[in-house]
């Protein structure tokens, strides 16, 4: 019998050294998101399946193959959020007044793919969405916030591009599904099943489709770009006017669809150079028909979502806390000795990151504050309560003083 359990395939476990940089990314996305004044939410992790099969679409990847669904004991079809959009966008909709609805998450997200490096079935995404009003500005807004945190976060310019397209309108897509239909129809022995599949319901889908075949009969298959409406076209100019104003270098792409049904008006995505699969870190659009499929609401949105795995490859190890706090070990030879020690209480009312350890062995107490990057060891082994007393050493300074035990002050001795 196999005794040891693993992690589901797929998943990880986020830890130590990981688990800082994660923090570290966590924290500065909410940071740079509050200074533009959006607000943090949290949705549940279990939504009705129906939430991302009516608003991902039936026909993508994510909703057809890769979703985590069961059935609850009330029978009602249950999944594992797939992304944060649509669970989003569901408490736009019930709790919209006036305005924009400005909404900045993170967590874990479950997609069963196949595992690689970078790609997982649990991973973590973090997220923004602007919902209830649309312009050209609040495009640009949602790009320049990413920007700014793969900035921030000290990933350089030369090592990413900002791909960015125009899918137009619902009405453009209308109009260009009947277009692409066509072209493709004259290839049916071609296309790949998948493909074939969705060439009656979403012929758009089939622009995201990675198979070979596919991608060679789409180079001269029809582009949405000459296919915008006047009104489309103005707006996405204006997108790209705002961000060579501020300086952010983009490139236009119009095999940029996006794996998701709901996107309309402007997608992005960042990718980094490497030449891999998972080179996009962080990746987003305009979303105006999502809410209506929904609900019976009917309101813009654009919002991104980035791969904090991703984004963690990319990034050096980070410092826990700063120089400001100091990380203290208590050390003692006996438990017994911390019975009404006001050394005790005079950490637990400090603001000090600290441990308290016992060994009989003052050798090893010394090597672990050594090992764990303690700034002060406070000491008391046997001969220090005989005399009452208390050891202080400063682990950097390299300097040790005793100290009564009585008349211990913590805050005056630590600095
Ligand atoms: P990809 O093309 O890599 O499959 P996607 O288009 O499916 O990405 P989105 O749904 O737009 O991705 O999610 C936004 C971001 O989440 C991606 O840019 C990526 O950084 C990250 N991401 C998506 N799927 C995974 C995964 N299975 N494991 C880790 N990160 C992921
Ligand atoms: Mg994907």
């Amino acid at each position: 019998m196999n005794k040891n359990i693993s992690p589901v395939k797929g998943t990880h476990d986020l830890y130590g050294q990981d688990m800082e940089k994660f923090n570290y990314v966590v924290e500065l996305f909410y940071s740079i998101a509050n200074k533009f004044n959006f607000n943090a939410i949290q949705t549940p992790i279990i939504e009705n399946q129906e939430l991302f099969s009516r608003s991902v679409g039936e026909l993508t990847d994510i909703v057809s193959k890769e979703m985590y669904s069961f059935i609850d004991k009330n029978e009602s079809i249950l999944c594992l959020r797939p992304e944060a959009t649509s669970g989003i966008a569901r408490f736009a909709a019930a709790n919209y007044q006036s305005g924009s609805l400005k909404f900045s998450t993170h967590g874990p997200m479950f997609r069963r793919e196949r595992p690689q490096k970078g790609r997982y079935r649990q991973f973590y995404q973090i997220n923004i969405e602007n919902i209830g009003e649309k312009s050209p500005y609040i495009d640009f807004e949602i790009i320049y916030i990413a920007s700014a945190f793969i900035n921030k976060l000290g990933i350089s310019n030369d090592k990413y591009n900002l791909l960015i397209n125009s899918l137009g309108s619902a009405e453009d897509q209308n109009n260009f599904s009947k277009l692409l239909k066509d072209y493709l129809s004259q290839f049916t022995k071609k296309l790949s099943e998948t493909s074939l599949s969705r060439l009656n319901k979403n012929p758009l889908r089939i622009l995201d489709s990675k198979d070979d075949g596919d991608r060679e009969i789409l180079v001269n298959a029809p582009k949405i770009r000459d296919h915008l409406s006047k009104e489309s076209k103005d707006y996405f100019s204006k997108i790209k006017m705002f961000l060579s104003d501020n300086g952010i270098s983009f490139q236009e792409d119009d095999k940029l669809v996006r794996g998701l049904d709901y996107y309309t008006h402007t997608t992005f995505e960042f990718q980094t150079n490497e030449e891999k699969r998972q080179n996009a870190i962080l990746a987003g659009g305009r979303y105006d028909k999502l809410i209506n499929m929904i609900s019976t609401k009917d309101m813009p949105g654009i919002g991104w979502a980035a791969g904090i795995e991703r984004l963690m490859a990319l990034i050096p190890n980070v410092n826990k806390g700063n120089n400001s706090s100091k990380k203290i070990l208590l050390a003692l030879q006996k438990e017994e000795y911390l019975n009404s020690l006001n050394v005790l209480k005079q950490l637990y009312q400090s603001d000090f990151s600290h441990e308290i350890k016992i060994s009989n062995n003052i050798k090893k107490l010394f090597s672990y504050a050594d090992k764990n990057d303690f700034d002060f060891l406070l000491l008391i082994g046997e001969s220090e309560i005989q005399s009452n007393e208390i050891s202080v050493k400063d682990l950097n300074k390299k300097i040790q003083k005793t100290h009564s035990l009585t008349d211990f002050n913590l805050k005056n001795e630590i600095r």
